[in-house]
């Protein structure tokens, strides 16, 4: 069993990152700027920007954290993202979800302007994507593809199944996933899917992103499979010092042992998505496009 070390991927390509970023401020060019709109104070989100705020730092970006109270209404933050597309400065923003319930996540994904829309949420980016179109790919579904192709797991009508079908995660992840060069067969599971367990069975690769503590066990698992946890679930833990600690939907100790690879929680998924932002942001910079 190979672990899929996300934290050390990421750190090489935070490093290119900063190499890159060098050469422009070096150039006297512009220095990619990310932006961040943090509303309220759920301490998961909170922690989730904060990681991005240092990450951009640590690779010599500017970044800028705009923190809202969690009762600012729908159209004071519509306003703030307005300022945030108009602002030539800023490359590209974020606003991070979940939204407290009385604003619409659509309306305000839909007021981002989708040339500054790096973790690719935007119906724009995301059309673009399924056609195959240079777009910015949503981040935590690019960053497992960077991370399977560091390892050389190859794709190629390879049997995938991905399971949970959210708008960030898994959806786009199949269909990153079965677009020409990834060559997979994906099938798409979700809590109305029938036999899931029979599905899971004969997956080459697994990606778990369902929000369950180790929802995905041992005896689901082929043999050999490669297993991607996407999870990052909160439990209690007496032990640790915030009296919680972060697993993934993966049972890991007991599903570990079947896997060719697997990602680990945390330190596998995470990191990467932090990276793909900013792979974005840089992109966006440059006024290019990933692809
Ligand atoms: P979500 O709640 O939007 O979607 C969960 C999906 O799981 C749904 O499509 C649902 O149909 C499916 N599901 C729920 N119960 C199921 C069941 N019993 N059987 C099969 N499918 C079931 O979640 P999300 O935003 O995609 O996030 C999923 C997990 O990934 C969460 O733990 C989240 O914290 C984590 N996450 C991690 C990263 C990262 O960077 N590592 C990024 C985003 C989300």
């Amino acid at each position: 069993m190979i672990l899929i070390d996300g934290k050390k991927v990421a750190e090489e390509i935070k490093l290119e990152l900063k190499s890159e970023v060098d050469v422009l401020r070096t150039a006297g060019k512009k220095i990619p700027h990310l932006a961040a709109i943090l509303v309220g104070e759920n301490p998961a989100s909170m922690a989730y920007v904060n990681n991005k705020v240092k990450s951009c730092a640590d690779a010599g970006f500017v970044s800028t954290l705009i923190k809202k109270e969690g009762n600012i209404s729908e159209e004071e933050l519509l306003k703030v993202v307005e300022e945030l597309n108009q602002n030539p400065d800023i490359d590209g923003f974020i606003v991070q979800l979940p939204l407290p319930k009385h604003i619409d996540e659509l309306t305000v994904t839909m007021a981002i302007d989708p040339a500054k829309d790096v973790d690719g949420f935007h119906p724009v980016n995301f059309g673009k994507m399924a056609q195959g179109l240079p777009c910015f790919l949503p981040a935590t579904p690019y960053g497992i593809t960077l991370l399977l192709k560091y390892y050389n797991i190859d794709t190629v009508g390879k049997n995938v199944v991905v399971v949970g079908r959210s708008h960030i995660v898994g959806t786009p992840m199949s269909i990153l996933l079965s677009r020409k060069g990834a060559d997979a067969t994906v099938t798409l599971t979700h809590s109305r899917t029938k036999n899931l367990e029979e599905i899971i069975s004969q997956a080459d690769i697994v990606i778990a992103a369902i929000g369950i503590p180790h929802f995905i066990k041992a005896d689901m698992v082929k043999e050999g499979a490669v297993v991607i946890d996407v999870g990052i679930n909160r439990v209690e833990d007496d032990t640790a010092i915030k009296k919680y600690k972060l697993v993934g939907d993966v049972d890991f100790e007991n599903v570990a042992p079947k896997c060719s690879y697997i990602t680990p929680v945390p330190g596998g998924v995470g990191p990467m998505t932090v990276v793909s932002l900013m792979k974005n942001t840089y992109l966006a910079a440059l006024n290019k496009n990933a692809r």
